[in-house]
C-alpha cells in the first residue's frame, strides 16, 4: 500500500541514509529527473545532482542528517535547485521546473538518522505570481497616465507638483510651472471632427513631451486640451525659454487649422509662473499665477508666452 501511495503522489520523495546515499526514489522523481530508481539507488545524492555541491540544499541535507534540523527552501530564493523538468520538451530546452523543497530528518529505529526530501512543482504558482505582479505594475502605470495621450495624468501632476514644491522650498531652489492650452480647439473639433481632434491632441502631447530635456521635467494632461509642466530647479528666465521652445515646436508641426485666425495652424498659448527661493508660495498660488498668465496670453492674441509672478 505504502509503495502505491509513494508511486501515486504528485510530489517527489527521496530518502537518504546517514551517508547521503539514496535509499528511496519515488516514481515522480524518476519521471522528472529522467533517472529510474535502478540508476540512483545506493548512490550518493550529490553524484546524482552534482551541481548541488555547496548550495543551500546540500547544506540543508547535511544539517538534517547531522543536527536533526528540518529546512524549507523558499522558492523565491532557490528557484530550481534540482535538475528536474516538467517534461521531455522542457528538458531539451534546459528549462528547469520551479521547485519548493522541504528537507526533514527521519529518525529510524535501530539505524543512523536518515532524511526525507520532498519536492513539489510550483511552476504554475510562480507563473501566476508573475502575471499578477505584471498586472499590478500595469495598473499602477495606468493610474498615473492619461488614457488618450499616454503622458502623465492630472493625478500624477498633482503628486509631482506637491513633491517638487516641497523639495524646492526645503533646498532653496526655484520651481517653474507652465500651463499650456491649444488655441481655438473647439473650432478645430467643429471643423475637422472630434476624431481628428483626438489625433491632433495626441500629436501635440507627444511633441511637447518630446521637447522636454531633463529627467525630472514632467508634462501632464491637465484636462481637455490643457497641459501642465513642472520644471524643478528652473528660474523664471529659464522657464520662459523652455515655454518659447515648446510654443515654436508646436507651430513647426504646421498642423493646418482652417478655422483659426492668423497663421491658420494649430498653435498653443503658454503661461509661466515661478516660485523663487526667496518667495515660497503655496501650490495653488503657483497654479493660479500660471493660469492668469495663460489667460493673458489668450487675451493678447494667442500663440505666445506670458510670464506672471505668483
Ligand atoms: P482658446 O483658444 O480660448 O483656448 O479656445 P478653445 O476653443 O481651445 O477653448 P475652449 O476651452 O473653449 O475649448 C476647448 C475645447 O477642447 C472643447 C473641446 O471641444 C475640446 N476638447 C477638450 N478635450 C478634448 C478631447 O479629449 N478630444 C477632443 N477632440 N477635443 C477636446
Ligand atoms: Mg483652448
Ligand atoms: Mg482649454
Amino acid at each position: 500500500m505504502l509503495e502505491h501511495v509513494l508511486g501515486a503522489i504528485d510530489v517527489g520523495a527521496v530518502v537518504l541514509d546517514a551517508d547521503r546515499r539514496v535509499v528511496l526514489w519515488n516514481r515522480w522523481m524518476a519521471q522528472h529527473s529522467g533517472h529510474p530508481p535502478a540508476e540512483v539507488l545506493g548512490r550518493d545524492f550529490l553524484a546524482v545532482f552534482p551541481d548541488l555541491r555547496g548550495k543551500r540544499l546540500d547544506g540543508a541535507v547535511r544539517q538534517a542528517l547531522r543536527d536533526n534540523f528540518p529546512a524549507v527552501l523558499s522558492q523565491t530564493l532557490h528557484k530550481a535547485p534540482l535538475a528536474l523538468y516538467a517534461d521531455r520538451a522542457a528538458r531539451s530546452r534546459g528549462v528547469r521546473m520551479q521547485q519548493a523543497v522541504a528537507v526533514t530528518p527521519l529518525d529510524v529505529a535501530g539505524a543512523a538518522r536518515h532524511c526525507l526530501i520532498q519536492v513539489s512543482d510550483v511552476s504554475a504558482a510562480v507563473h501566476r505570481e508573475r502575471l499578477l505582479r505584471d498586472q499590478a505594475m500595469e495598473l499602477r502605470s495606468q493610474t498615473f497616465s492619461d488614457g488618450l495621450t499616454g503622458i502623465a495624468n492630472r493625478r500624477h501632476f498633482d503628486l509631482s507638483m506637491e513633491k517638487e514644491q516641497r523639495r524646492a522650498k526645503r533646498t532653496g531652489i526655484s520651481l517653474t510651472m507652465l500651463m499650456i492650452d491649444i488655441d481655438f480647439f473647439k473650432a478645430y473639433n467643429d471643423h475637422y471632427g472630434h476624431q481628428q481632434g483626438d489625433d491632433t491632441l495626441i500629436r501635440v502631447a507627444n511633441a511637447l513631451a518630446g521637447s522636454l530635456q531633463r529627467p525630472l521635467d514632467l508634462i501632464a494632461r491637465y484636462g481637455g486640451e490643457e497641459f501642465a509642466v513642472v520644471l524643478p530647479d528652473m528660474d523664471s528666465a529659464g522657464g520662459a525659454r523652455v515655454a518659447e521652445n515648446l510654443r515654436q515646436r508646436i507651430a513647426q508641426l504646421a498642423i493646418p487649422h482652417a478655422a483659426a485666425t492668423g497663421s491658420r495652424l494649430v498653435t498653443v498659448s503658454i503661461g509661466v509662473a515661478t516660485q523663487s527661493p526667496h518667495n515660497p508660495v503655496e501650490v495653488v498660488q503657483l497654479i493660479g499665477a500660471a493660469d492668469r498668465a495663460l489667460y493673458a496670453a489668450k487675451r493678447c492674441g494667442r500663440d505666445r508666452v506670458v510670464i506672471e509672478n505668483p
